[in-house]
């Protein structure tokens, strides 16, 4: 008797999952599809630029900190 896990390993062979879309997929491929990886792609770019306005954020508000104490001091 075998396992369902054994079962699939035998329907899939080694294989791991997209990323992206969670597809089953050869071990060695990062993505399913070309799809896949233009999406990953575009969602690293969206994070890059999302932290750099935390990052613009986080000195202005160091900035206007820096210069409250100034006037105030
Ligand atoms: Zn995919």
């Amino acid at each position: 008797m075998s396992s369902w896990k054994d079962q699939i390993q035998k329907q899939w062979g080694p294989h791991k999952h997209c990323p992206i879309c969670g597809k089953a997929m050869p071990r060695d491929n990062k993505f399913c599809s070309q799809g896949c990886k233009d999406n990953y792609l575009q969602s690293q770019k969206k994070k890059k630029k999302k932290s750099r306005i935390q990052i613009v954020f986080l000195v202005g508000m160091m900035v206007v900190m820096f210069v409250m104490l100034f006037i105030l001091g």
